[in-house]
């Protein structure tokens, strides 16, 4: 389970201005689709209107064949994972904020999570910026870490859906590879939207599509589409 469509969608935060003008694509359960295109495309709209943050003007977006308004926030929030581009920690240790994840998780698999993603020494910390009731301060994690912690929490929750939005973008190139390495792991398996900016970071996608204002302009494999340019 876990096929993402966007059949005709339209979309605009303002009446005057039209973002998304009839998008439609698809990603079958378990594959890998790849979003590219200029800042301001629409990108990260999908990933909104998939959460259903906004809900659509005029088309569907549908998981498994069944239109998203038609399920409970709660149901389609559990069938969803988002690693962003900077993962915000809330103020609990490193453990909590994995097993946000998936609340309920047993500290053995919080462990094992943390593990997974690389960040098990760090577990009992608070993120920077906090301080502890006893006073001591937060571990000043770098942006590779946070997105580790991100991680960790989707190993936790094992969505069968996974957004990632721009998740590598605000690293640099050495953390961006490990960084990817990683989000290669987790998304395996799992029908797996990636937004990006720049066509070299997804050349594994199953399809990439092209969105230029809000339309898609070209779509293919990664080959198909560099030999057109
Ligand atoms: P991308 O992810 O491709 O950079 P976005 O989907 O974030 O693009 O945004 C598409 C357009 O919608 C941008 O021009 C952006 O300024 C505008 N936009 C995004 N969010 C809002 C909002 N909440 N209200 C009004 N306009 C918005
Ligand atoms: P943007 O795409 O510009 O970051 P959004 O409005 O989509 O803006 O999201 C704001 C922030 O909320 C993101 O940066 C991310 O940290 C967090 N966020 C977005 N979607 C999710 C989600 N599905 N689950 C958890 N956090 C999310």
């Amino acid at each position: 389970a876990g096929k993402v469509e966007f059949r005709d969608v339209h979309f605009s935060y303002d009446p005057n201005r039209k973002i998304l003008k009839g998008v439609s694509f698809e990603v079958p359960a378990g594959k890998t689709v790849a979003i590219v295109g200029p800042s301001g495309a629409g990108k990260s709209t999908i990933s909104r209107l998939l959460f259903r943050f906004y809900d659509v003007q005029a088309g569907q977006v549908l998981i498994d064949g069944q239109d998203i308004r038609d399920v409970t926030q709660e149901s389609l929030r559990a069938v969803l994972g988002m690693v962003p581009q900077d993962t915000v920690l809330f103020n609990d240790t490193i453990a909590y904020n994995i097993r946000y994840g998936r609340v309920g998780a047993g500290e053995e698999e919080v462990r094992k999570a943390a593990e997974l993603a690389q960040i098990g020494p760090f577990i009992a910390k608070l993120p920077d910026g906090y301080r502890s009731m006893v006073g001591e301060r937060g571990l000043k994690l770098s942006g590779g870490e946070k997105q580790r912690v991100a991680i960790a929490r989707t190993i936790l929750k094992a969505p069968p859906i996974l957004m990632l939005d721009e998740a590598t973008s605000a690293l640099d190139t050495q953390t961006e590879q490990e960084i990817q390495a990683a989000l290669d792991l987790v998304s395996k398996g799992r029908t797996t939207i990636v937004i990006a900016h720049r066509l070299s970071t997804v050349i594994s996608a199953d399809e990439i599509i092209v969105l230029k204002d809000g339309q898609i302009a070209e779509r293919g494999t990664h080959a198909a589409l560099l030999g057109k340019r």
